[in-house]
């Protein structure tokens, strides 16, 4: 990708080059320094913004977009959620929700980013991260959550996608070309967010694919973890969703995962071998049932 772009963006800069206003330059050579001196702004450009980092134990990834384009268009794809959504009208909610997911974000390997964290009123069962910290629940999951570790364990899942930036991989895959081109021209931001706004929602609310989620589910389970909370609530709140998602046929679980049954299990199965694998001392770690049950009382 970061090939094709060099080439369309000197192919575009050699078109547009105007003959130089001093006749005895020649005009060839300066169009030349011109062309090297945009590919050598863009290369340091991204290298500025290339490894940026995606996960537990410093692991890092080529990331071409900015934070702050991320943020933009993280904003937009919000605007969108909560113009179409209803917020849960419950300052209380909204405040325990951004508790919870504070502790988590205060552990992860993304801890400046600025997270926001929002109850949707809907029965829907899901919850979802927009690229940016943007982090919604509806109440349709919350409500099948009996203890603060299980709200811990889906928050920790959304927060990973956000630290492993698997929306922004996702559009690089898609515009990676586009977006090199846009960075190197200056073109605004915003412009570039309204574009893939909507192929980022769709994304968010979709799921990741296959080997993204596995990967959200691991962070996750290391993250619930670091912030004090039992991880045995991941594998009992991934199967009470994967048996609700089972009376709704093909419809998998959060992000509504069109997962098939064996995935499911897999999920699950990889959860458990990691717990397993920790020290055993995670085992005592509180689950705080009491302080969800008030919370969810007021849902009813
Ligand atoms: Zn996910």
């Amino acid at each position: 990708m970061l090939l094709t772009g060099l080439a369309i963006l000197t192919i575009k800069y050699l078109g547009d080059a105007r003959p130089p206003a001093d006749a005895n330059q020649n005009p060839k050579g300066r169009m030349m320094t011109r062309v090297s001196s945009i590919a050598v702004n863009l290369m340091v450009m991204v290298l500025l913004v290339a490894c940026a980092t995606t996960g537990p134990g410093g692991e890092k990834s080529v990331i071409l977009l900015s934070e702050e384009q991320e943020k933009s268009i993280g904003r937009q794809v919000a605007q969108e959620v909560e113009s179409q959504e209803n917020i849960l009208q419950d300052s209380l909610w909204q405040s325990y929700l951004t508790e919870v997911g504070e502790k988590i974000v205060a552990v992860c390997d993304r801890p400046d980013l600025g997270y926001r964290f929002r109850v949707i009123a809907s029965d829907q069962v899901n919850a979802f991260a927009a690229p940016g910290g943007f982090i919604y629940f509806y109440t349709g999951i919350l409500d099948m959550m009996d203890t603060e570790a299980e709200l811990a364990a889906v928050m920790a899942h959304e927060i990973s996608h956000v630290v492993a930036r698997h929306s922004v991989k996702t559009l690089q895959a898609a515009y990676g070309g586009i977006i090199l081109i846009n960075l190197a021209l200056g073109k605004e931001s915003q412009e570039l967010a309204g574009q893939v706004a909507g192929t980022v929602l769709n994304l968010a609310l979709t799921g990741y694919g296959r080997s993204n989620e596995l990967q959200a589910d691991e962070y996750g389970v290391h993250y619930m973890v670091k912030a004090g909370y039992n991880p045995n609530a991941t594998v009992d709140m991934f199967t009470k969703l994967a048996e609700a998602s089972g009376d709704q046929g093909d419809r998998g679980f959060f992000e509504n995962l069109t997962a098939s049954h064996p995935e499911t299990q897999e999920r699950i199965r990889k959860i458990e071998a990691q717990i397993a694998a920790m020290d055993e001392n995670v085992q005592n770690l509180p689950i705080y049932p009491d302080r969800y049950r008030a919370m969810k009382r007021r849902l009813e």
